[in-house]
Parts: C-alpha cells; sequence; structure tokens
C-alpha cells in the first residue's frame, strides 16, 4: 500500500497521453501498471520558452490503495428552507452564484434575482444573434443565467491571488461537474460547451437546499429603510426583503448604474481600456510560439500575452482565446460590442484576444464631463455606437442590410492606415465588414494600437501580418463605473448592508475573480449576521 510521488519534466507527448504517463511513471518505480490502482495528476504546466517543449508534472501513482473520488473537502450544502436568515443576490453571474452556494454552505438562505432566461432557452436565443435575427435585450451573451461567464471562454485564471482562495472557486466548478484537469492545469479553462451545464447544477444545488432563483426578474428598485439596503423590487412585481443585498449585476447592465443615481447612491467614474479583438489562424500562432510547423497531436492550442506602453498608457492582450471564436457580446442594438470564447477542446482553427488601450479617466474628453459619475460608460458608449454606424455605412456600399455584423480591418492595413479590400476568413458568425477602423477609433487610441501592434510584431514575429483581422469593438474588458465600497466592510459607503461585487461594482474582473469577490461579500454578511 503506497502512494508514489513524481515531480518530473517530461516531453508533451507523454504529459499529454495518460496511459502514456501511467505505463512512463510506473517504468520509473519498476512497477506494472497492472499493480497500480491509479493515478492523480496534481500540477501541469508547459513551457515552450525552448525550441524543446518541456512540460513541468506532478503526480501520484496509487498503489494497493484507492483514489480517493476528491482531492479536496466537498462542499456541505445545508437545508436553508426554513432558515432565519435571508439574502437578496441581484444577478447570477459568478459573482452572484458563488455568494450564494457560499451562504448555504453557512445555513443562510439566498434568494436570487436573474432579468435573463436559464441557460437553455439563452442558448437559443444567442442562435437569434449569430443568425442576423434579433438581439433579446434581456438574454443575450452577457445577460441571463450564469451572466456573462456562461458562454465564455471560462479561462479560470486571474492575477487578483490576493482576493481570495482560487482553488476554492475551481473546486466548487468542479463539484458542480468541471473536468478534473482544471484542477491541475497552470492555465485552468472550461470551455463555452460545458459551462452551461455547470451553471445548470449549481441553480440545481441552489433550489435543492431550499434557496429561491427567480428568472425573467429585473431588479428595478432597491428597498432601503433608514439607509440600509432590506431588499429589492423587480420589473414584473417580485419583491423580496431580507438581511443584506447583494449587488452582483456585470458591467453591462446600465441601468443599474441610473437606478443607483436615481436612488441617491454614489457612483464614481474609473478607469477602463478599449480596443479591438484581433484573430489569426492559429496554426500561424502555434508556429510562432511552439517554434514549429505544426503543433502535432498533443501540444494544446498555443496562447500568448502581450503588453506594452505606447505614449503612456499600457497597451495590452486581454481574454486571449486559442482555437476559439469571436462573439457577438452587446446588449443593446446599434452598439458594437465584441468578445472571445473558446470550447473545451480548442479545437477552431482561429486565434483571438482583444488587444486594449487603457483609458484613464483623464483621457474622456471634457465634453463628455457633463455625464458625471457616467461618464466613462458614456464614451464607451459612444465609441461602440460609432462603430456600429461606421459599419452600416460600408455596409450600404454592397447594399447590405447590417444586423449584428462586425465592423474588421486587416491588420497590417489597420497599422498602415489602409482600406482593406478583402477580408480573410473570420470566426465571427454574423459576419464582417471592411471598415477603415484607424479612422473610426478615436485617435488616441488608434495611433497607440497601431503602435502597440507593432511592439507585438517585434515580440512575436509574424505576428503582425495581413493573415490576421481586427474586429470590433472591445470595450467591456472592464467598467468604466465604480460602485464605491467601505473596504472594511465591502458595503456601500452611503447604504449599509448593500454589497456591490464583481465586474459590475469595479472592484474585479474575470470569472474567478468576481466568484471570490461574491464569497468574500457573503463572508461579510455571515460574520454580520452571527455576531
Ligand atoms: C464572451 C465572453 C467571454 C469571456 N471569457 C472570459 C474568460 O475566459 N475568463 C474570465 O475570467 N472572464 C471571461 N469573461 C468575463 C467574465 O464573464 C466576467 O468577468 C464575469 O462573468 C463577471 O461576473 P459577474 O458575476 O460580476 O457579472 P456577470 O457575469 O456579468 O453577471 C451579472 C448578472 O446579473 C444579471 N443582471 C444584470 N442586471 C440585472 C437586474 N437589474 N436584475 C437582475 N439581474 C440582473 C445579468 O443578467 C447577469 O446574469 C468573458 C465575458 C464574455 C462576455
Amino acid at each position: 500500500m503506497a502512494i508514489e510521488k513524481f515531480n518530473i519534466v517530461l516531453p508533451p507527448e507523454i504529459a499529454y497521453d495518460e496511459a502514456h504517463l501511467l505505463r512512463h511513471l510506473c517504468r520509473i518505480k519498476g512497477l506494472n501498471p497492472s499493480d497500480t490502482t491509479g493515478m492523480r495528476i496534481l500540477s501541469r504546466s508547459i513551457d515552450a520558452r525552448q525550441r524543446q517543449i518541456k512540460v513541468q508534472l506532478s503526480a501520484e501513482l496509487y498503489v494497493g490503495e484507492n483514489k480517493p473520488a476528491l482531492t479536496y473537502p466537498e462542499p456541505q450544502y445545508r437545508d436553508v428552507t426554513t432558515s432565519r436568515h435571508q439574502v437578496i443576490i441581484v444577478g447570477s453571474g459568478p459573482a452572484g452564484l458563488f455568494a450564494a452556494l457560499h451562504l448555504i454552505e453557512h445555513g443562510i438562505k439566498p434568494i436570487v434575482f436573474e432579468r435573463g432566461n436559464d441557460v437553455s432557452q439563452r442558448k437559443r436565443d444567442i442562435a437569434l444573434i449569430n443568425r442576423n435575427v434579433t438581439l433579446n435585450p434581456e438574454s443575450n451573451y452577457c445577460f441571463g443565467e450564469g451572466g456573462a461567464g456562461t458562454f465564455s471562454d471560462g479561462k479560470l485564471y486571474t492575477r487578483s491571488n490576493k482576493r481570495g482562495d482560487i482553488h476554492r472557486v475551481l473546486e466548487i466548478f468542479h463539484y458542480h461537474g468541471a473536468a478534473d484537469n482544471i484542477l491541475f492545469e497552470s492555465h485552468p479553462h472550461i470551455g463555452s460547451d460545458r459551462l452551461p451545464s455547470i451553471i445548470k447544477h449549481m441553480r440545481q444545488t441552489i433550489l435543492s437546499c431550499g434557496g429561491e432563483f427567480h428568472l425573467g426578474s429585473k431588479v428595478d428598485k432597491l428597498l432601503i429603510k433608514d439607509g440600509r439596503a432590506i431588499g429589492c423590487r423587480a420589473a414584473n412585481g417580485i419583491e423580496h426583503t431580507g438581511d443584506a443585498v447583494i449587488l452582483a449585476t456585470g458591467h453591462s447592465a446600465h441601468d443599474i448604474y441610473e437606478m443607483l443615481l436615481n436612488q441617491n447612491l454614489t457612483l464614481e467614474p474609473k478607469g477602463f481600456a478599449i480596443g479591438v479583438r484581433v484573430e489569426h489562424p492559429q496554426a500561424l500562432i502555434d508556429s510562432i510560439q511552439y517554434h514549429r510547423e505544426d503543433r502535432g497531436q498533443y501540444l494544446p492550442a498555443a496562447s500568448y500575452r502581450l503588453v506594452t506602453q505606447v505614449d503612456g498608457r499600457g497597451v495590452y492582450s486581454f481574454c486571449m482565446c486559442p482555437g476559439g471564436h469571436i462573439v457577438p457580446a452587446t446588449t443593446t442594438p446599434n452598439l458594437c460590442v465584441v468578445n472571445g470564447m473558446s470550447a473545451s477542446h480548442r479545437n477552431s482553427p482561429f486565434a483571438n484576444s482583444g488587444i486594449v488601450v487603457e483609458v484613464r479617466v483623464e483621457d474622456i474628453y471634457k465634453s463628455f464631463d457633463n455625464y458625471k459619475e457616467l461618464k466613462g460608460l458614456q464614451y464607451q458608449k459612444t465609441c461602440e455606437g460609432k462603430a456600429e454606424i461606421e459599419c452600416r455605412l460600408m455596409a450600404s456600399r454592397s447594399h447590405t442590410e447590417v444586423k449584428f455584423q462586425a465592423p474588421a480591418q486587416r491588420l497590417a492595413d489597420f497599422v498602415e492606415g489602409r482600406f482593406s479590400s478583402t477580408l480573410p476568413q473570420c470566426s465571427y458568425v454574423p459576419g464582417i465588414i471592411s471598415t477603415p477602423l484607424h479612422k473610426c477609433l478615436d485617435k488616441p487610441i488608434s495611433e497607440r494600437l497601431q503602435q502597440g501592434f507593432r511592439d507585438f510584431g517585434k515580440k512575436m514575429r509574424g505576428f503582425l501580418t495581413n493573415e490576421a483581422v481586427i474586429v470590433g469593438m472591445e470595450s467591456r474588458s472592464s467598467s468604466p463605473v465604480r460602485i464605491p465600497r467601505n473596504p472594511d466592510t465591502m458595503e456601500h459607503v452611503a447604504c449599509e448592508r448593500l454589497y456591490p461585487v464583481g465586474e459590475g461594482s469595479g472592484y474585479a474582473g474575470g470569472i474567478t475573480s468576481s466568484a471570490m469577490d461574491g464569497i468574500n461579500a457573503a463572508n461579510k454578511i455571515i460574520q454580520l449576521i452571527k455576531t
């Protein structure tokens, strides 16, 4: 009876082929694979800096004893049907869902309000956008069960390590159906084909424990009494009160910001980023990153991360999706917004990434000052609207009717300031229309992007090519508004028991960091209730 431990460097054809790996580990220990009762990979990360690609791997081999089913403590979800305490959660994205599940572990009943549809109906709503039919403003790539995380790429890494327990977030995803590899890959990724069923399981956990989940319930009013949030009301008349309100509505819920201002709750403008999505053939990115013609059978689709400074502002890649697709991510007709996603196998022939320019509050034109706290939001909308109008104008020249097509330009043409007379193949399903984005983007953004792409072409030889296409607009990488909160209690600065969390609060960004933010707010509420 033993557990043999390994910490080794291997070539990809062994590290990414479990049968081969098992034979290899057994050979090292002089064992027969039939002597073993199981193998578990504990961590795996790829190092492609040198021509000879190496994989650092740690693993365990079980001999004569059973491999435990879970490597982490199973979450203890309690029956909260008759709990004395309940918390209202507005929004069922990662921040709202993880807060709800955490409250249940502590015996508190969550009541979730979600403006959009369940994941199954949401898939149908999204298909209508991709077929250029219609956009449901309540159910799309950003709104609906699971939030913007549901049809996302599902990359689960974050640089905000100090925000909380990243591993616990991965474990909760795994517990609800994510594949084992998210627990050991250095860059874990779920994939948009698997996320919807995981999100559905999370809702089932909440409901089976006695929590409530109100779909199609768009909150339009907070219930506040004596400076304290006590509940909320949805447009369909559903109203609930509780011990606290967690506001987890994401950064595309512009109406929530309006609602807060109407209820005299402070907001602040915040820096954000604007740019485009760039798409290359995946084979080209593989050949640059792996220094070989073909990545072969075992290596994962290659990714990259790029950053430079141009004229005092950061220009950087964001949400890179190897083997992915560019998708229409607007929540409002007439605004052009794109994002990226990929399926679990990352097997599309395209590699896309947001390339964005940092926008500080002081960079936003004075003409937007009238919008006060919402000036960043208004600037963002203006950029997205302008891209849509330009795209429509270009389409009208060829008598094409525009619905959700997006403006696009070959990358080298953009950098050289040339119109693209043809466009390469692109993964964006509604279609792309050749548009001179170098003119359509604001000059400070456009010029920084052009220089940024030149720098990236030097860092990754072959990146700056006309085989690549840029698609507008990548404008929702972070929120242009902050809902200010007390750093100690996480409550809104002017309203007790109101917890703005996740990406829409301006304090978090991405799936994992938003999930941790939701858990942190739940912990604050638990402390408050239990003392
Ligand atoms: C296509 C795409 C791909 C992405 N890929 C990745 C990725 O790979 N990795 C990563 O880390 N991040 C990715 N992101 C970003 C990530 O999805 C977000 O950062 C994350 O979902 C934010 O979580 P959240 O809970 O704060 O908000 P959201 O996920 O935006 O959820 C907010 C929820 O609130 C609901 N809501 C809004 N207003 C109301 C209201 N008035 N009443 C009731 N409900 C309301 C919305 O319908 C939504 O469900 C991607 C985003 C998109 C769009």
